[in-house]
């Protein structure tokens, strides 16, 4: 058999239907931006310098891309501890949260530094959060046929075990039928990825996943992107800075002696 033109031997694409969108910008309140700045803010008072401070973005289970608090655990600055930013520490983390919030990125700051990029190690990191909180962000996006050329189709107690050696997938049904599609579902996650300086610079970018569930196709990328504030009419009162300053405190252990390397890391 000889085919005119190659185009001939194209299949028809597969069915595919939309279903849901992963954000593509971040959407932050006001309140954990605040927040977020007050930290640094408080690490310069109590620590008479500027230093380093990595904490989680937290959100409602219900709205997993709003980003309403900053969730601050015990930083550990030695090198060791802070670059490898394990999925332990975040669980650890995740359970000492109340059960109406879940995480949905990280936020660090670089202190007074003027360095607007995410390091290599940040990058490892946004990897490290993406895999842990992306079942609490995880939302079908699409039913995606998988195309089977052939498909074999079997009634329910009425085939033989050789009738299983026929086609690449069976498919048993109660009652006969001549025709079937089927269809997965793609499911899409995401995490936030914050850096922000002293002086009141940040730099963010989303990071997301698409898996498919039957085929188990992946893929994995990022995009920077821009974060829209949203005014909650919530703001930080004095009663809760003054708990901030104490959770810094007992949170926050800055190396007041950092080897060279610190810096790389950033
Ligand atoms: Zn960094």
């Amino acid at each position: 058999m000889r085919f005119k033109t190659l185009s001939q031997l194209k299949r028809s694409e597969p069915l595919k239907i939309i279903l849901g969108n992963l954000p593509k910008s971040i959407l932050m309140a006001e309140y954990a931006r605040a927040k977020a700045f007050k930290i640094s803010e408080l690490v310069r008072e109590i620590f008479k310098d500027s230093y380093e401070w990595y904490g989680f973005t937290l959100a409602n289970p219900d709205h997993p891309e709003f980003i309403i608090n900053i969730g601050l655990p015990e930083n550990n600055m030695n090198l060791q501890d802070y670059t490898t930013l394990g999925s332990m520490k975040i669980a650890e983390f995740h359970e000492s949260l109340p059960k109406d919030q879940i995480i949905n990125g990280w936020i660090h700051s670089h202190g007074a530094l003027n360095y607007k990029h995410f390091s290599p190690t940040d990058e490892k990191n946004n990897r490290t959060v993406l895999d842990f909180v992306a079942g609490g962000t995880r939302k079908p996006l699409a039913k995606k046929e998988i195309p089977i050329q052939d498909l074999a189709l079997l009634e329910k107690n009425r085939f033989a075990e050789k009738d299983l050696e026929k086609g690449s997938v069976s498919l048993i049904t109660d009652k006969p039928i001549t025709e079937a599609k089927i269809m997965e579902t793609v499911y899409g996650s995401f995490c936030y990825s914050i850096v922000i300086g002293d002086s009141g610079w940040h730099e963010q970018q989303i990071h997301y996943r698409e898996r498919s569930i039957l085929s188990g196709h992946e893929t994995v990328w990022r995009q920077s992107t821009n974060i829209d504030f949203v005014d909650t009419r919530k703001t930080l009162n004095p009663e809760e800075i003054q708990a901030l300053a104490n959770e810094v405190k007992d949170k926050i252990q800055p190396n007041l002696n950092p080897p060279p390397e610190l810096i790389e890391r950033m």
